[in-house]
C-alpha cells in the first residue's frame, strides 16, 4: 500500500504494547555482548494467530443499496480442519448483521457477538475431508467499504462503491477468517445498475445483463490470495487496454471525461510489467491486472490481488504530471503482486517483505527509465527519512513498531546495500529462488536468508544482524591526511564509528569502498570491510601525485551518519569532478554556510554543467538571497529552467525581488507545472499587490490538482474584498466536493478566519468523514476556529440543530464541547 507521498500506511500494525516491551527487557551488561538477538523481534503476541481449519474458498455474492451505504451478502466458505474434529467455527464478522447459516447445506445454530459470527458444526467437521457455511447477511460498513457521493443532490460528486481491506478491515463487510496467513481462492459475483462498471479480483468470467437495468458481474481468482487482498470497485469509468511484451492483458480505468489523464497518468505500465519479469525471474503470477482510481481514497493506493485501487488525483494531466504522477506508485502496486500477493508475510511484522521491496524496485525501474542519477537521488531521500527515523527511536526493521519509514525507505535502502554488498546478480537470483519456492504461500524473513544459503552457499548472518534484526545506523568519522612513511607516500583514511552503542546497536560491518582523486584526473580506490570502532586504512601513492579530494563511500550506498570535514578547495574539486552526481551534490550541500563572495561562481559553474535537476536546485536555493548581479541574471536564467522541480525551488526560494524583476519573474504564472503556477501566483502576488487581479486574470484557466491554483485565486481575491469569492470558497469547502479540494478551501478559509454557518457544517461533515486525511485538517481547523466564543457558538448551534446520526454527534461533541 501507498500514501499519495509515496510513503505508505501500516494500519495492520497492532502493536500498542511493543514500545512499553522493548522497555521493560532487561539491559545487558555489557554493550559488547554477543547475545542473541531473536529477542530484539521475536514478539509472542505476533505469531500467526491460531486457526482450526484452513480456508480454501470463499464464494462472495452481492447487491447493495447504495443509498442507505447497505450491503446485502451470501458467503459461502469451503474449508478443511487442521484439527481431528472441529465442532464450531468462528467468523470474524463485526458489526454484520447475520440473517442466516447453513452447513452442509442445512440450516446451522450461531450465535453472534460484538466481533463475529460463531457457527456450530453438527456433526463436527473432520480431518481430511472439505466442508462448507453459507452465511446470509447485512451490513452498514463504516470500514473496509465505502459509499462516496451517492447522498450528494447537487449531481456533483461522483458515484462509487470502493473497498480497501488492508489491515483486517474486510471483515466489516464480509464474515470471513480475517487474517493473512491463510490463502483461499475466491468467486466475487456483484449484481448491480447497468451503467456503473464493477470491478474485483481476478478474471472476469461473466457479465450478464437482466431485466431489471442490473448486470451481475463474476469474477474468478483461480491461484489462492489472502482475504485483505480481495476488493470491489465500482463506478463510472472507461477502460483502456494494454499488454505486455508477454502478453499480459492491463486494464486502466479511468473517468470517461478524462481520456486524455490516460497517458500521462498510466505511463510506462506495461513497461512496468516487462521491467519486473525481468528483475524478479517469475513471470507476471496472475492472469490479468487492472488498475482503477477512486475519490476520497484513505491512502495513495493498493495492491489488491490482480486489480490496484488508487486514488484518483493520481489522474493527472500533462501538466499535473510533471508536479506529481504515479509512476512510482503504479510500480510500487505492481511490485506486490509479487512481494505481498504471490508470497505473502504469515503476520503484519513481516511487513518489510511485502513494503521494502515494493520500495526498492519503483527505485530500480526509475534508473532504467530516468538514469542513474534519479535513481542515486532516490536512495538518497530513502536514507534521509530511516535516519530522521532514528532520530526518535531505533527499532530494527522487523519489529512491530518498526513504523513506515523503516518497513518502506530503511528497507527499500537496505536491499540495496544488499545489492552492493553481495552483487547485483548474485541478488537477483537468492530473490528469484526465493519467489519461486514460495510460490502462492507464506513467508517470513527467515526463508529469505535461507534462500542465499540455498542459492549462493552464504549465511550473512552478520547483514542480516545488523540491519534488519537490529536497529539503529552506523555514524562514520572520517579524516584524511597525506604522509610519508620509509619514503613511499599515501592516503591515510582514519575511520571512526561513533555512534552510541547499546544493546540494541552495536559496531557496524560493512565493506566500503575509499576513493582518493587526483588533479591530474587519475583515482585511486579501495573496497575495505570497516568493522573496528577505529580504523586505519591506507591508499598507497607512489607517483606522489597531488590529491585534490577524497571519498568514503563514493555513490552513497550505505545508511549512514557521516563527519567528514573538507575544505572549500576540496569542497570545490568534488563538485566539480566526482564522477557520481550524489558525491558532486553532497559538495555542493556542504558550501550551503560558506558565503556566496566565495561560493558563487563555483555554483554558477555548476548550474551549468548538472543534467540532473536536483543540482541546479540547490545551486538556485544557496543563490536565492543573493543579490550580485551574477547571481541575479542566473536565478532570471532559471526561470527558464527545463526542469519544473527546478522552477519551483526559485519560486519558492527567491527573495529581495526587486521591481525590475516583476517582468522578469511573471512567466512562471503561465508555466506548464500547476506547483510553480501556485507558487508563483502567491509570492508575486503579495510583492506585487497592485498587479493582483491582473495575476488572478492571468492564470483564470488553472484549476491544479484539489483546485489548488482556483482557491488561491479566490483566497487572494476574497483577502481584497471580493465577497463572491469567498462564496466560492464556502461552496467548494462543501461535502459533494473530493476530499483535497475541500482541504484545500478549509484551509483558506482558516486563512481568511471566516466561520460561518455554512463553513461549519462542511467542517463537522468533514470531521466525521472516514478518509483521515479529510478528517484530521478538518479537525486541526475546527480546533482553530473553535477557540474564539463567537465561532464556539456557530459549531453548537450546528450540533444542536442539524440531523447527525449519534456516532457522527458524539465524534463532534468530542471536539466541540472539550475545546
Ligand atoms: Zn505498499
Amino acid at each position: 500500500m501507498t500514501t499519495d507521498s509515496g510513503r505508505t500506511l501500516l494500519t495492520w500494525f497492532r502493536a500498542t504494547a511493543c514500545i512499553a516491551l522493548l522497555c521493560m527487557l532487561p539491559v545487558l551488561a555489557s554493550a559488547q555482548s554477543a547475545a542473541p538477538t531473536a529477542r530484539w523481534y521475536y514478539e509472542p503476541q505476533f505469531e500467526p494467530p491460531e486457526h482450526q481449519v484452513d480456508m480454501l474458498h470463499m464464494q462472495l455474492e452481492l447487491a447493495f443499496v447504495p443509498e442507505e451505504g447497505l450491503v446485502r451478502g451470501t458467503v459461502t466458505h469451503r474449508f478443511t480442519p487442521l484439527r481431528p474434529r472441529v465442532d464450531s467455527l468462528f467468523l470474524n464478522a463485526p458489526g454484520i448483521d447475520v440473517r442466516g447459516v447453513s452447513y452442509r447445506g442445512r440450516p446451522a445454530p450461531f450465535t453472534t457477538s460484538t466481533e463475529g459470527v460463531t457457527v456450530r458444526l453438527d456433526p463436527p467437521a473432520a480431518w481430511d475431508r472439505v466442508d462448507s457455511i453459507t452465511i446470509r447477511y447485512e451490513a452498514h460498513p463504516r470500514r473496509g467499504l465505502y459509499f462516496i457521493g451517492w447522498q450528494d443532490t447537487t449531481g456533483t460528486s461522483r458515484k462509487q462503491i470502493w473497498s480497501q481491506g488492508q489491515g483486517i478491515d474486510n471483515r466489516h463487510w464480509i464474515p470471513c477468517y480475517d487474517e493473512q496467513n491463510d490463502k483461499l481462492t475466491t468467486d466475487v459475483i456483484v449484481t448491480f445498475a447497468t451503467k456503473y462498471q464493477v470491478l474485483s479480483n481476478g478474471a472476469l468470467v461473466s457479465s450478464t445483463r437482466n431485466a431489471d437495468g442490473t448486470t451481475r458481474w463474476h469474477y474468478r481468482m483461480v491461484h489462492p490470495h489472502s482475504v485483505y487482498l480481495v476488493m470491489l470497485g465500482i463506478g463510472e469509468y472507461g477502460i483502456e487496454h494494454r499488454r505486455s511484451a508477454n502478453g499480459v492483458p492491463l486494464s486502466l480505468y479511468y473517468y470517461p471525461e478524462w481520456r486524455d489523464r490516460v497517458e500521462p497518468t498510466y505511463r510506462y505500465s506495461a513497461e512496468a510489467v516487462d521491467f519486473l519479469e525481468r528483475e524478479t525471474g517469475v513471470p507476471y503470477p496472475w492472469g490479468s491486472y487492472a488498475q482503477i482510481p477512486v475519490q476520497d481514497y484513505l491512502y495513495g493506493a493498493m495492491e489488491n490481488t490482480t486489480a490496484t485501487v488508487f486514488g484518483d488525483f493520481f489522474l493527472v494531466d500533462q501538466r499535473g504530471y510533471l508536479d506529481r504522477n504515479y509512476v512510482y506508485v503504479n510500480l510500487h502496486e505492481l511490485t506486490h503482486q509479487w512481494f505481498g500477493d504471490y508470497i505473502t508475510g504469515r503476520v503484519g511484522r513481516n511487513a518489510w517483505l511485502h513494503e521494502s521491496f515494493a520500495s526498492f524496485y519503483p527505485k530500480l525501474f526509475q534508473r532504467v527509465m530516468f538514469g542513474e542519477d534519479a535513481y542515486q537521488w532516490a536512495r538518497r531521500k530513502e536514507q534521509e527519512t530511516a535516519l530522521a527515523a532514528s532520530a526518535k527511536n531505533r527499532f530494527p526493521i522487523l519489529h512491530s513498531g518498526a513504523g513506515s519509514e523503516r518497513v518502506y525507505q530503511k528497507g527499500s535502502a537496505v536491499i540495496d546495500m544488499m545489492r552492493y554488498t553481495f552483487g547485483e546478480e548474485p541478488l537477483r537470483r537468492v530473490i528469484t529462488a526465493y519467489l519461486k519456492k514460495h510460490a502462492y504461500g507464506l513467508v517470513e524473513t527467515n526463508d529469505l536468508y535461507q534462500a542465499f544459503q540455498d542459492v549462493l552457499g552464504l549465511s550473512p548472518a552478520w547483514f542480516f544482524e545488523e540491519w534488519i534484526y537490529r536497529g539503529g545506523e552506523p555514524h562514520y568519522q572520517v579524516s584524511v591526511e597525506e604522509n610519508t612513511l620509509a619514503g613511499a607516500q599515501r592516503t591515510v583514511f582514519t575511520v571512526k564509528q561513533d555512534h552510541p552503542r547499546d544493546e540494541l546497536v552495536g559496531l557496524f560491518q560493512m565493506p566500503i569502498v575509499l576513493a582518493v582523486h587526483y588533479t591530474d584526473g587519475t583515482a585511486d580506490s579501495l573496497r575495505v570491510v570497516i568493522d573496528q570502532e577505529t580504523q586505519t586504512v591506507i591508499v598507497p601513492n607512489p607517483a606522489q601525485k597531488a590529491v585534490a579530494f577524497t571519498l568514503f563511500d563514493p555513490g552513497s550506498w550505505i545508511l549512514k551518519g557521516i563527519t567528514f570535514p573538507k575544505t572549500f578547495d576540496q569542497l570545490r574539486a568534488q563538485a566539480a569532478r566526482a564522477p557520481q552526481m550524489i558525491d558532486r551534490y553532497d559538495a555542493l550541500a556542504a558550501m550551503r554556510t560558506i558565503p556566496a563572495d566565495q561560493k558563487r561562481s563555483e555554483l554558477i559553474r555548476a548550474y551549468e554543467r548538472e543534467v540532473f535537476h536536483a543540482m541546479r536546485s540547490e545551486v538556485v536555493t544557496q543563490l536565492a538571497a543573493d543579490a550580485h548581479p551574477e547571481a541575479r541574471t542566473l536565478l532570471h536564467r532559471a526561470v527558464h529552467d527545463r526542469a519544473a522541480e527546478v522552477r519551483l525551488a526559485l519560486i519558492t526560494s527567491i527573495n529581495g525581488i526587486g521591481e525590475e524583476e516583476q517582468a522578469v519573474l511573471e512567466p512562471l504564472l503561465a508555466d506548464s507545472s500547476y506547483e510553480v503556477v501556485a507558487a508563483a501566483l502567491r509570492k508575486l502576488s503579495r510583492r506585487f499587490p497592485d498587479a493582483l487581479r491582473s495575476y488572478c486574470a492571468r492564470t483564470a484557466n488553472d484549476g491544479g490538482v484539489g483546485n489548488q491554483i482556483r482557491i488561491i485565486r479566490h483566497e487572494l481575491l476574497a483577502g481584497a474584498g471580493e465577497r463572491s469569492s469567498l462564496d466560492s470558497l464556502e461552496r467548494l469547502a462543501r461535502p459533494e466536493h473530493e476530499f483535497r479540494t475541500r482541504v484545500n478551501a478549509f484551509e483558506a478559509l482558516r486563512r481568511l478566519n471566516h466561520c460561518t454557518g455554512d463553513v461549519v457544517h462542511s467542517l463537522c461533515d468533514a470531521m466525521t468523514h472516514a478518509n483521515g486525511r479529510l478528517r484530521g485538517p478538518a479537525t486541526d481547523i475546527a480546533r482553530h476556529f473553535l477557540t474564539t466564543s463567537v465561532n464556539r457558538s456557530v459549531f453548537q448551534h450546528e450540533l444542536a440543530s442539524a440531523d447527525w446520526p449519534a456516532w457522527k454527534r458524539d465524534m463532534l461533541r468530542a471536539v466541540i464541547e472539550t475545546e
